[in-house]
């Protein structure tokens, strides 16, 4: 039988994935050719990134216990597929959050067992240098564990331009108030044709790739990320990964690969510009897959983001290459605002349900991939920090009894004296 599966492969894809396993570097041409895979091809592709992840990272899943903070939505960039930004002068859903709100913030993240904030915010006209710096200051001040994951590349753009220093001597200026990881975002396609529709205000390509490689040269480590399911065609993928990898083998200095799908319900570059409606369902699978076996062995960790693809597409990324299924997040709005339905927040107990489901094991990691705790025994398991939810009693009566029953009786008052 698997020769009948073997003999329906196209030799190309065949022979492809036969080098990829044998740690053969494949190429754009060869990625793009990957990304195409349908049929039997697509299986086959599936189950190659599954072995190679499995020989790159072993059977452990790991996530980290994160909240995420936006500290403003005003922003005058104006991404086409941006549902977040809102106007300086709108005056609905506008928010600007004070150094105490963000303490308030948090603090609450840390007595839900965080050990890592994650800061990013829109590009708010107003706002100098020294504003990136003080909020790192302020949270540090309180929380100095707390692991501060701050400000893209565009973000450092702004505020880079703003200083009037050198790059290298900002961003070491931005370590130095407590800044421990920069967040690989707003690479979109790395491609300024695709990013011109995009995004034509937004850095272009190489000022991202200058940004991550100061970072990288003063040891300030990021993630690299790419969104997809929009108006790039296989080619843009596979060249944008290309360049990934190209900057990986100089510094070193990436922690992650996160493949970011498309949200499209509320943006204009779906309902106007005629972007395609995000990913299918293979699409994801497949830019996971040849993540894996494109980016092995310089960059290993490649990350699920179960806010765009949902906790069970998430379980199927981990059977197709990835490794990692990303943050708790506790509050995350990025996405929500484009038309995500995936939810905000997934505690750590419930990333290690839908670890153990797909027959792994779960471990927490810091955002260095540190581990923290690995979770071989769901007995010895900790207990919930998350707000205890009331259960909807809405339901029929068979149910809602032991329901009811099952709740602990109130505890009787000492009668008066
Ligand atoms: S993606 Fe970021 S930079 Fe672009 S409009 Fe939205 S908040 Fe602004």
């Amino acid at each position: 039988m698997f020769d009948q599966l073997t003999s329906a492969l196209s030799p190309d894809v065949r022979g492809l994935l036969e080098g990829a396993l044998e740690g053969k570097e494949l190429t754009a041409a060869g990625a793009q050719r990957l990304l195409g895979a349908t049929g039997m091809d697509f299986h086959a592709l599936m189950g190659a990134a599954d072995l190679a992840r499995q020989r790159d990272c072993g059977d452990d899943v790991s996530y980290v216990v994160c909240r995420n903070i936006n500290f403003t939505n005003i922003c005058y960039v104006g991404c086409s597929f941006c549902g977040f930004a809102r106007h300086k002068d709108d005056k609905e859903d506008v928010f600007d959050r004070s150094h105490d709100e963000i303490l308030g913030k948090c603090k609450d993240a840390i007595e839900r067992g965080a050990t890592e904030i994650c800061i990013q915010g829109g590009i708010h006209p107003n706002k100098t240098h020294e504003h990136y710096r003080n909020i790192l200051k302020a949270v540090k001040a309180v929380y100095p564990d707390l692991h501060i994951h701050a400000y893209s590349p565009e973000e450092m753009d702004f505020a880079h331009k703003k200083s009037g220093m050198e790059l290298s001597e900002y961003l070491q200026w931005l370590v130095d108030a407590g800044l421990g990881t920069m967040p690989g975002t707003a690479a979109e396609i790395l491609d300024d044709e695709i990013r011109d529709i995009l995004a034509p205000n937004k850095l272009k390509t190489d000022r991202w790739v200058e940004i991550i490689k100061a970072a990288h040269g003063i040891g300030l480590r990021s993630t690299a990320t790419i969104m997809y399911g929009h108006i790039e065609k296989a080619q843009h993928v596979a060249a944008h990964l290309d360049l990934i990898r190209e900057i990986q083998k100089e510094t070193g200095g990436f922690t992650e690969f996160v493949p970011l799908g498309f949200i499209h319900e509320r943006n204009l570059l779906f309902n106007l510009l005629g972007a395609r409606p995000g990913p299918s369902m293979e699409e994801d699978l497949r830019v996971i897959a040849v993540s894996r076996l494109f980016l092995r062995p310089h960059l290993t960790n490649i990350q699920v983001s179960w806010v765009k693809m949902g906790h069970k597409l998430g379980q199927m990324a981990l059977c197709a290459g990835a490794n990692d299924f990303g943050g708790t997040l506790m509050e995350e709005s990025i996405s929500r605002e484009s038309g995500s339905d995936h939810g905000e927040n997934t505690p750590p107990e419930e990333f290690r349900r839908l670890i153990r489901e797909i027959g792994r094991t779960p471990v927490e990691r810091t955002t260095l991939y540190e581990t923290i705790q690995r979770f071989e025994d769901p007995a010895l398991d900790p207990p919930s920090f998350e707000p205890v939810k009331e259960v909807d009693l809405a339901g029929p009566t068979r149910w809602r009894k032991p329901i009811e029953k099952a709740k602990p009786a109130p505890v009787a008052e000492a009668p008066a004296a």
